[in-house]
């Protein structure tokens, strides 16, 4: 074997182990070595490299089959941190979580829907430099920010191409923010964010195959296949907010006519309520269902008609294991939750329903900086 490919080889077996240990703690090195099938030296070896990097612990002494004292392992959450943010249409959420997914210190502000794309840069900046000063961390503990956000993102290259919602066109923001901040950045879609805190540590924790449905000011998903977020060509796949569901329906902010959007998300249901009442806010909206008032339970009673729709769709494209529903739109009105069930009963296709787990996520305000920060761990922590 070449020097190269062992030393490949030597890192897939450090992140094994380490992710093993992460996901099954306690465990002990016996346990890894039937796992894994390397030999008890090799895991020694490799525990001990994890142990004085400071990412793993043994914690209690159990008896092992031969009467001898085993030591199970566990990893150490405060070995390293990142950083997840989530910047929506009205709020910036910021968190540094550390390594076992825990958020240690959280902040969030309202963001004006008029602010710039440098004025939102540098708020986030100010947050997190806020927050590292509070904790008391040195910038060395932190590997890096991961970004959420609404819109067509160019996760590679790190670029949101358009964001409908942020009213953001070919930004560079992991460079921008790099810039300010002196960490490294990565972004994706907001709702891919999400799913992989679902993943981790929600809903489809031991789920294949799953979709995320964020519901609010948009309406999206988030597609995981075989335990990988499936990304499509351009990393649009889940993008149902414009599937057409009506050529002849209202004219979308894409500039195409009857998007599943125009009938769900909190913009067109304002802009219809407004027809009927000086409205504001969604908050003024679901205040009106609950009074009662005929137009909103109307306009509720069509946006629920047509998350049930799209649900129906997605499960006859993916057939996932798992459906998560999420978003302002079920948390700020939960009672909304039993006419989709009851319209989803009606529409979904019985093959697709059969063994379906439909579930809401409990995560709630944290989903994406959470997600964020997970993903952020994966892609940037190097274990040397
Ligand atoms: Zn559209």
């Amino acid at each position: 074997m070449e020097k190269h490919d062992q030393l490949l080889m030597k890192k897939q077996n450090k992140n094994l182990v380490l992710d093993l240990i992460k996901n099954h703690s306690p465990i002990s090195r016996m346990e890894l070595a039937k796992v894994t099938g390397m030999s008890p030296t090799s895991i020694t070896r490799i525990v001990n490299e994890l142990h004085m990097q400071g990412f793993v612990r043994e914690t209690e002494l159990v008896t092992s089959g031969v009467g001898r004292k085993a030591a199970l392992l566990d990893v150490c959450g405060d070995v390293l941190y990142t950083i997840g943010v989530e910047i929506d249409k009205l709020a910036i959420k910021i968190g540094i979580v550390d390594y076992i997914g825990k958020i240690v210190a959280w902040q969030q502000i309202e963001r004006d829907e008029t602010e710039s794309y440098n004025e939102t840069l540098e708020k986030i900046n100010g947050i997190i430099r806020l927050l590292i000063t509070e904790q008391g961390f040195s910038d060395e503990k932190i590997i890096g920010i991961g970004v959420g956000l609404p819109g067509f993102i160019d996760y590679k290259n790190g670029v949101v191409k358009i964001s409908d919602q942020l009213k953001w066109k070919n930004v560079d923001i992991t460079a921008d923010l790099k810039k300010l901040t002196g960490f490294d950045v990565i972004v994706d879609n907001e709702l891919k964010m999400k799913i992989m805190a679902e993943h981790f540590k929600g809903m489809t924790k031991d789920a294949q195959n799953a979709v995320l449905v964020g519901i609010g000011s948009g309406i999206g998903s988030a597609i995981m296949l075989n335990g990988e977020i499936y990304r499509g060509d351009s990393n649009n796949a889940g993008e149902i907010g414009h599937t057409v569901i009506d050529p002849t329906g209202n004219v979308c902010n894409c500039g195409k006519i009857g998007c599943l959007a125009t009938y769900i998300s909190e913009g067109a249901i304002i802009a219809d309520s407004r027809k009927v009442k000086n409205i504001q806010t969604i908050d003024e909206v679901f205040a009106s269902y609950r009074m009662g008032e005929s137009w909103a339970m109307n306009l509720m009673d069509r946006a629920t008609t047509f998350i049930a729709l799209a649900i129906s769709n997605i499960l006859c494209l993916y057939n996932p294991e798992v459906i998560i529903l999420s978003g302002n739109t079920i948390e700020k009105l939960p009672e909304i939750k039993s006419a989709i069930e009851q319209k989803c009963e009606l529409y979904i296709w019985d093959p697709v329903k059969e063994n379906l787990k439909f579930v809401y996520s409990l995560l709630g305000n944290e989903g994406v900086v959470l997600g964020a920060a997970i993903q952020t761990q994966n892609t940037l922590l190097d274990l040397e």
